[in-house]
């Protein structure tokens, strides 16, 4: 099950091929648990570990999206603080 989102703000583009097309994905990853995630629906960047998706036992959950669109929005401000840093 995946689902596509447009993103409006611009610094939460993918940084791997700069589109504004995300899509929220759920794997099931054991017998009785799956992992939902957000990653480029163009190349199918994940700035995510595995340990960093959102964890849900019911497969699809409408009510998690938003918690895994929180992990790319993240992850992706940690990466815009470390280009900060680094000259
Ligand atoms: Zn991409």
């Amino acid at each position: 099950m995946s689902k596509e989102y447009e993103i409006n703000e611009s610094k939460y583009r993918c940084p791997e091929c700069g589109n504004d097309k995300l899509r929220a994905r759920s794997v099931q990853v054991c017998e009785d648990g799956c992992e939902m995630w957000v990653e480029c629906a163009v190349c199918g960047y994940d700035p995510a570990e595995s340990g960093d998706h959102v964890e849900t036992v019911m497969g699809w959950d409408a009510g998690l999206e938003v918690y895994a669109l929180d992990v790319w929005r993240e992850k992706l401000d940690e990466q815009n603080k470390d280009s900060e840093v680094s000259p």
